[in-house]
């Protein structure tokens, strides 16, 4: 699978997602400042680099729980609703502040299922992505979860990413999670679980090992990422599983090296 990760080295653009469990403590619930830094420089450093960058971000409704002092999540939609429009806020604050330290620009960009649902819904939203693209600019994208009910919602935002990198035709969308990548089997209770380099096919056997999971805190677990995976290769963008946790593997993964577990693209694999 050389060719597949020797060509993310000439990505030029390219779609990172970052889940609640990477941008969030786990055991307090606030927002690991440490590790949004971290992150945000990295890809402020590749968008230094030439490359194009746009950053889907989950964590609003986790802000906003924090931010109103609220621990256990409701279950009403109303109420996660109104925990995203004070979150959502919130994140965007705090992205805005960092991306502004090493001198870039973000713009934020909210979907539903609503705005990819037709040809002409999807030009919209491609022409928004393009011209904040040709304005130098970083979108930060994240589903319109103040507005979103079930019928127009996506749900998990790793689904969200790979229709957005199908939408606009990314080469590559890389998924940020709090493990190494897929494994054969459960890491968390099995030592002999062995870390998958590349996916070539996404078969019975692949969404096997994916199982179900998902922490208190994100909601994707490895099933959504695997039901990304489809979707990108099937749109022809290659998709990677990496660690957000481990600083610098943004980089190394965009560098060829072995990061991760690889989804290439149907030309690729
Ligand atoms: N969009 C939701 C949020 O920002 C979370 C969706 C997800 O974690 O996939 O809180």
């Amino acid at each position: 699978m050389g060719t597949a990760r020797e060509s993310l080295k000439s990505a030029r653009r390219i779609v990172i997602k970052v889940g609640t469990s990477t941008l969030a403590h786990s055991d307090t619930g606030k927002l690991n400042l440490y590790r949004i830094e971290h992150l945000i420089r990295e890809i402020a450093d590749l968008h230094n680099a030439g490359k194009e960058i746009i950053f889907v971000s989950s964590g609003a409704i986790a802000a906003g729980m924090n931010k109103l002092g609220i621990k256990i999540k409701p279950q009403t939609i109303p109420e996660n609703q109104a925990l995203a429009a004070v979150g959502q806020g919130v994140l965007m604050h705090i992205y805005e502040k960092f991306f502004a330290e090493y001198g870039q620009t973000i713009g934020q960009i909210l979907l539903t299922k609503e705005n990819a649902a037709d040809e002409h819904a999807r030009q919209n939203s491609r022409n928004s992505f393009q011209a904040l693209l040709a304005m130098g600019a970083i979108p930060v994208v994240n589903e319109n979860d103040a507005v979103g009910v079930d019928e127009i919602r996506i749900g998990d935002n790793d689904n969200l990413s790979a229709i957005v990198a199908a939408m606009i035709d990314a080469e590559v969308l890389i998924i940020l999670s709090d493990i190494d990548g897929l494994y054969d089997g459960n890491p968390k209770l099995d030592k002999n679980a062995r870390l998958i380099d590349s996916v070539a096919e996404i078969n019975s056997d692949v969404e096997k090992m994916a199982g179900g999971a998902g922490t208190k805190l994100g909601i994707g677990g490895m099933f959504t990422k695997i039901q990304a995976a489809k979707l990108a290769t099937a749109n022809d963008v290659t998709m990677l599983i990496v660690n957000g946790s481990t600083n610098g593997n943004l980089r190394r993964a965009l560098n060829g090296e072995n990061v991760g577990t690889i989804f290439p693209r149907r030309k690729l694999s």
